[in-house]
């Protein structure tokens, strides 16, 4: 079956157009071709759909006196081989093919976009199961299929469209399961769902608007297919029966009359071929706007067997305990293994490491927010004495939002653009806290205030585009404390931001805990960030936690070299301390999941590796009740040695005899002590 342009959807953006230009006509109606289009289909379809209040003949009236005549006063497109009006008969014609091929639309879209969104939400095995099953209709042969349900069911055109369309939802299906996977991914529908609101109301508020334009376009080409098949079928004599016209018969019997009567076959031919290009020119106008607003999108953006982690009991008064948590690519590879840490009211946690070390999945897992085909495989996740591990969806609902809420990295992106902030913000507020659009609105206005936006009113009418970075993270923040969470998850909630608003978001943030008693879980990459508002801090390394305590303590005397690289690389240097020379650097990369080696994971990297590294080994007590994932730590502190970032200026001491060993095969940095320093 390829009646459908599989490949249409490339050529479309599927971001959602920005609102304001919503305002006067839209778009696609600024082409030429999409005027051509909406005017020729609208006139056409009202034409059609009145013929019989205005047409000046009846359809069967016949005159044969006036046979195959030219346009005329009385006939103005002419008369057929029976003498009757053609005018009369193409208008009256044309309801049955417009009206079928809006019906195999309904059909094909009312089947292959919740098709999509069901798959696209349910994750892989729905999604396998459903694209097995359309591959199957997409298999069979249309035209072949047509004709056999024609000899079944006889010239019943509207049930023949409809079956139709069932056969093209495949088509359809395929189209829109990428689109909404795609729009899925986006961190306004994460929001939503942080929101609590439910997987309906996700698809229906923030998916289908996003999936619009490609239904548009897509539709749009259909209909202009669905119109050659009516004609084609009435053509080969599937279409109804005379005296009733129709624009298929109409062409047939003209063509028997080309050399007598050639003007016959003019005003039907053009009819259907107007309507046929003025739908692919309305879907072509729809597509390149689109393409367009993409465009300029672009351009203004351009101004291994696990070592034994640490185990930590949890504190008696804490919130939040997660214990051994582990998670996993579902049949693949591990991406967090056996984390461990637990959270007071009015704490601040930080979860520091490189990318890919696994901070934001061990965050996200926290609120059932992993990707598809990702999942907790082992651990526990306590909550207020319930545990959150393996909770369905429903119960998660409950709990994002209203109990725990999540700050996400790119504001911008965060935030719906189709959507004002005041609307943004009142359907969670009333949603959570049960309150009419008024007090929404009031409440909304208040929150604003509370994250320092001044001129609260002016900003809840204004469009996520409207605003800057700082102002959209505060609106961000304001949408999470919308449900009254007792714990904020802000997964780099400051890295999009310029220098002087992330100091302003984090004075934010450290005057949400001391006045609201929040917890927050910040995951950073910035040890600078940690050091500004962490009070507890757990460094992660390729899945694992590496050391932990709080963080005066780690970052004050760290234990773990990966530690000592991280602050030995960190530009930042406190007041007091001699600026370094030069910034210290770790070699490589972090290894995949899948990749790790047994033993130390840092090894391949750590300039104190040794063969000894390389068989597993248990965390040892650092920092009072923290911990430390290094076999040579007590060595590595005797010696008194760091990661190498130079201090100006610094006197050296003389080293404790440490040496660092590279593993056999391992294509580390040949490690240098000099005097107490190792590079
Ligand atoms: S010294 Fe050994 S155990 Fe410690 S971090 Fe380096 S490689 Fe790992």
């Amino acid at each position: 079956m390829t009646v459908l342009p599989l490949d249409a959807a490339d050529d479309v953006a599927t971001e959602p157009l920005p609102p304001t230009r919503r305002r006067g006509l839209p778009g696609f109606l600024r082409r030429p071709g999409g005027i051509f289009g909406a005017a020729w289909l609208t006139f056409i379809t009202v034409a059609s759909l009145t013929a019989p209040l205005w047409v000046p003949y009846e359809v069967d009236e016949q005159n044969t006196a006036n046979r195959l005549a030219l346009p005329s006063a009385e006939h103005w497109l002419g008369t057929d081989p029976l003498g009757r009006d053609l005018l009369s008969r193409i208008f009256t014609a044309g309801t049955l093919p417009l009206a079928s091929s809006a019906l195999m639309l309904v059909v094909a879209f009312g089947i292959g976009v919740p098709l999509a969104l069901l798959a696209a939400e349910r994750g892989r095995l729905t999604e396998r199961v459903i694209s097995r099953v359309s591959e199957v209709f997409l298999a069979l042969p249309l035209l072949i299929l047509l004709l056999a349900v024609v000899g079944v069911i006889g010239n019943k055109l509207y049930a023949v469209m409809a079956i139709v369309g069932l056969l093209i939802s495949a088509g359809v299906y395929r189209i829109m399961l990428g689109v909404a996977q795609s729009v899925r991914q986006r961190l306004y529908v994460d929001a939503a769902r942080v929101n609590g609101l439910g997987s309906v109301r996700v698809n229906l508020l923030h998916v289908l608007p996003s999936m619009a334009t490609v239904v548009a376009v897509q539709a749009a080409q259909l209909f202009g297919i669905g119109l050659l098949i009516v004609a084609g079928l009435a053509f080969l004599g599937f279409g109804p029966a005379e005296p009733e016209p129709s624009w298929g018969f109409m062409i047939q019997d003209a063509s028997s009359y080309i050399f007598q009567q050639p003007w016959l076959m003019v005003p039907t031919g053009i009819v259907l071929a107007l309507t046929v290009i003025a739908a692919n020119e309305l879907a072509d106008a729809i597509a390149g706007r689109a393409s367009a607003e993409k465009r300029g999108r672009r351009r203004r953006r351009r101004a291994a067997a696990p070592v034994a982690a640490p185990s930590i009991s949890a504190a008696p008064d804490a919130i939040l305990d997660v214990q051994g948590l582990t998670v996993s690519v579902d049949d693949g590879p591990a991406l967090v293994t056996d984390v461990s840490f637990s959270l007071r009211q009015g704490r601040v946690l930080g979860l520091v490491g490189e990318s890919g070390c696994g901070k934001t999945m061990t965050a996200r897992s926290l609120m059932g927010l992993l990707p598809d085909g990702v999942s907790v495989s082992g651990g526990s996740i306590r909550w207020q004495d319930r545990e959150l591990a393996g909770l369905s969806e429903k119960v998660l609902t409950a709990v994002r939002g209203r109990e725990i809420a999540l700050i996400s990295q790119e504001p911008m992106v965060a935030l719906d653009p189709m959507f004002s902030v005041a609307y943004q913000l009142t359907q969670p507020i009333r949603r959570f806290r049960e309150v009419g659009r008024g007090e929404a609105r009031q409440i909304a206005a208040q929150l604003l205030r509370q994250v320092g936006i001044v001129d609260a009113e002016r900003v809840l009418k204004s469009y996520p585009h409207q605003l800057s970075g700082g102002m959209a993270q505060r609106v961000c923040i304001a949408l999470a404390l919308t449900g009254q969470p007792k714990l904020l998850i802000a997964d780099e909630p400051t890295t999009a931001l310029d220098v002087t608003v992330q100091a302003e978001i984090l004075s934010l943030l450290r005057a949400l805990v001391r006045d609201t008693g929040l917890s927050i879980i910040i995951v950073s990459h910035d040890l600078g960030v940690v050091a500004d508002i962490c009070d507890d801090v757990r460094v992660m390394y390729a899945g694992q936690i590496v050391e932990d305590g709080t963080t005066a303590a780690v970052l004050d005397d760290p234990a773990h070299p990966y530690t000592m690289a991280l602050l030995g690389a960190n530009p930042h240097v406190p007041e007091g301390e001699p600026v370094p020379v030069r910034l210290a650097s770790i070699p490589g990369t972090v290894p995949p999941p899948g990749s790790w080696p047994t033993g130390c994971r840092f090894a391949a990297r750590c300039q104190f590796a040794q063969e000894k590294c390389t068989v597993p080994f248990p965390a040892l007590p650092a920092h009072g009740d923290g911990s430390v994932l290094c076999i040579r730590v007590d060595e590595i502190h005797a010696a008194g040695v760091n990661w190498g970032a130079e201090r100006a200026g610094a006197e050296v001491s003389p080293g404790a005899g440490l040496t660092a060993a590279p593993i056999a095969d391992e294509p580390a940095d040949e490690p240098v002590q000099t005097a107490g320093v190792i590079r």
